[in-house]
């Protein structure tokens, strides 16, 4: 599934009629939906229109994250305005955006651009490709077709959300036409070298020690192919990390031989407890994501769970999960 020629059409006229446009993105937002907010509001930007960038509270960019370009259009919500042109980008659904759903879905026009497979195409204009890596693939590419310069702050930014969401070109989204996008993007001025010292070597030494007491802890279970760890509130405060350090936690479970399904369960303030979800490409975790009020990709998905504790969490999880 491509880009339509006529849903573009709609952007186009869409950004000549209006003179500001907010560009938002999902609660917690990783690369993808940072770079592709911050990439795509600067694009605006050049082309006239008065931009605001934002996702629901905390609005603060992870530290890794501190170095992207455009990060001064990022407002609080109380500012922002939503009589302009409105955009979520990296969002499966309304609900993502948390306390900005209700703005949003009243707003005149809305424009939905995202490559998750479940989107609920909730727009008025929606551009989903599930064949997609990154949303900000769909963003570069919808550049070239809307005539809309690419800078080299743009290209950090677009470069930064494929990066983030192949897993560094290795998750099973990564399509020889998603190597050709970031090829581009390095020729308009993206560093590969610099973005992987800014993103991968940005770690502080709390988080590294947090990140090997829960590799130290993790447990594997031949029968299932689980290897998963809990996360608590408690770990954070010991550590001295913030929760949105913990986005690349998940990874160091999946170097595991033999795994099948690699599971993180992070305890959020409020005591609720968040699933985040991994798999070896043979097995879909994105359904079971949904069945259990969340959603995602094949791969790559997560929801935030009903029960009250890690064990009651653990087992609703394994009731989803068919064994090999
Ligand atoms: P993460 O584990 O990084 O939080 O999420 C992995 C992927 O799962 C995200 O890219 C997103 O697509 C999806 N995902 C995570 N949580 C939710 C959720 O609550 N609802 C939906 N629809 N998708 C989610
Ligand atoms: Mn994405």
């Amino acid at each position: 599934m491509g880009i339509k020629k006529r849903d573009l059409s709609r952007v186009y006229s869409l950004i000549k009629e209006k003179d500001s446009a907010v560009v938002l993105s999902h609660q917690n937002p990783d690369g993808d939906a940072i770079g592709s907010t911050l990439g795509l509001g600067l694009m605006l930007r050049s082309a006239g229109l008065n931009v605001q960038a934002a996702w629901p509270d905390p609005i603060e960019l992870p530290l890794k994250y501190e170095f992207m370009p455009g990060k001064e259009m990022l407002t609080g919500p109380g500012e922002l305005r939503f009589d302009g042109l409105v955009i979520a980008v990296d969002c499966a659904n309304a609900g993502r955006l948390g306390e900005l759903e209700d703005a949003v879905l009243e707003a005149p026009a809305v424009i939905n651009i995202d490559h998750h497979p479940d989107n609920t195409f909730f727009g008025s204009v929606d551009i989903v490709d599930p064949a997609a890596s990154a949303t900000a693939e769909i963003l570069y590419k919808a550049a070239g077709e809307l005539g809309l310069e690419v800078d080299r702050d743009i290209a950090v930014c677009l470069y930064t959300g494929i990066v983030t969401d192949t897993g560094r070109f290795q998750f099973s989204n990564t399509s020889a036409g998603t190597l050709q996008v970031a090829a581009e993007l390095v020729e308009l001025g993206a560093e590969p070298n610099r973005l992987y010292e800014e993103v991968y070597q940005g770690d502080s030494l709390s988080y590294m020690r947090l990140s090997g007491e829960l590799i130290s802890k993790a447990v594997f279970e031949p029968e299932t192919g689980l290897v998963y760890v809990f996360m608590s509130q408690e770990e954070l405060r010991r550590f001295g990390v913030k929760m949105n350090e913990t986005e690349d936690l998940i990874d160091a479970l999946r170097t595991l031989r033999g795994h099948r399904i690699a599971v993180l369960f992070k305890e959020l303030d409020n005591g609720k407890i968040r699933i985040s979800l991994r798999s070896r490409a043979d097995t879909d975790i994105g359904t079971v994501a949904r069945r259990l009020g969340g959603g995602g990709h094949r791969v790559a998905a997560g929801y935030t769970s009903l029960k009250g504790s890690f064990e009651e969490a653990l087992e609703e999880l394994k009731g989803e999960i068919v064994a090999p």
